[in-house]
């Protein structure tokens, strides 16, 4: 099942697709989609009325804790950053407040002048986990979901302290536009994705080349802290970000940029500027 959320900003209703593709208003199911309720949405979904306009889509899910990322997780991205191959997961903390809708606007915040993409698969948590064994760490997983994990490069790297600086700006965390659940994505380590930029491909790639890949980050993170439902983690990007093009290319506003996974949907956002 595909879940998501729709309609204005602070005031969107839960939603799915049905066999159609077309959005069915589960507002009379249930009040959102909270972390509390992954696990436990609803499956039929003959009694929610088709939403007939095309809303605003929201992140599909409402309250989220806390979102853990994982850096340099693709061997070839990390080449292409200058960076040794980590011999364990590099992580680091974005802000909640820098998420979003996967189509809402990101905006260069003031004083940038790195503002890069970065497209990401994104596990969303379903059940807590504290402890878990690779084996196990797939059961605790409620969906998936496209991530662009916006980065401003000079923020994150030339002013000392955390990649955290670089990764929290607002709007830099655009997530969905479904949470897909995990039977209709039976292998999470071969899923395409790519972005682009003004309708040029800049990354392609695909999941199987993970360094670590979802089981191994889900019990890593667990064996240092409990990830609860409705937590997001993303898992890293493949090569082709602007960091790395020849000469270095970062966003501008009146840029579009585009991201697909297989299977999970596509997101779309214009560049402004704060
Ligand atoms: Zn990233």
């Amino acid at each position: 099942m595909k879940y998501l959320r729709f309609g204005p900003i602070g005031a969107e209703k839960p939603g799915a697709l049905d066999d159609d593709g077309r959005i069915r208003d589960l507002s009379g199911l249930i009040s959102d989609i909270t972390p509390a309720l992954l696990g436990n949405l609803p499956t039929d979904l003959s009694d929610a009325p088709v939403v007939d306009a095309s809303p605003r889509i929201g992140m599909p899910v409402s309250h989220v804790g806390k979102c853990v990322c994982i850096g340099l997780n693709y061997s070839d991205h990390a080449a292409e950053a200058g960076m040794d191959i980590p011999t364990e997961p590099i992580v680091f903390m974005k802000a909640t407040s820098a998420l979003q809708g996967p189509n809402d606007d990101v905006m260069i915040p003031r004083g940038s002048v790195k503002t890069d993409w970065e497209v990401e698969l994104a596990i969303i948590i379903g059940k807590t986990a504290k402890y878990v064994d690779q084996a196990a760490a797939l059961d605790h997983v409620a969906g998936y979901a496209v991530f662009n994990d916006v980065s401003e490069r000079e923020f994150q790297a030339e002013r000392g302290g955390q990649w955290t600086k670089g990764k929290s700006c607002d709007t830099f965390g655009p997530l969905g536009p479904y949470l897909v659940t995990p039977d209709e994505v039976p292998d999470p380590q071969n899923l395409s994705l790519s972005l682009s930029v003004n309708g040029i491909e800049r990354q392609s790639g695909t999941t199987a080349k993970m360094i670590f890949p979802v089981a191994e980050i889900i019990s890593y993170l667990s064996q240092m802290m409990t990830l609860h439902p409705g937590d997001v983690i993303a898992t890293g990007t493949p090569p082709g970000v602007g960091m790395g093009m020849t000469p270095q290319t970062y966003l501008k506003p009146g840029d579009v940029m585009e991201l697909t996974i297989a299977g999970l949907g596509s997101q779309r956002q214009t560049v402004g500027a704060d």
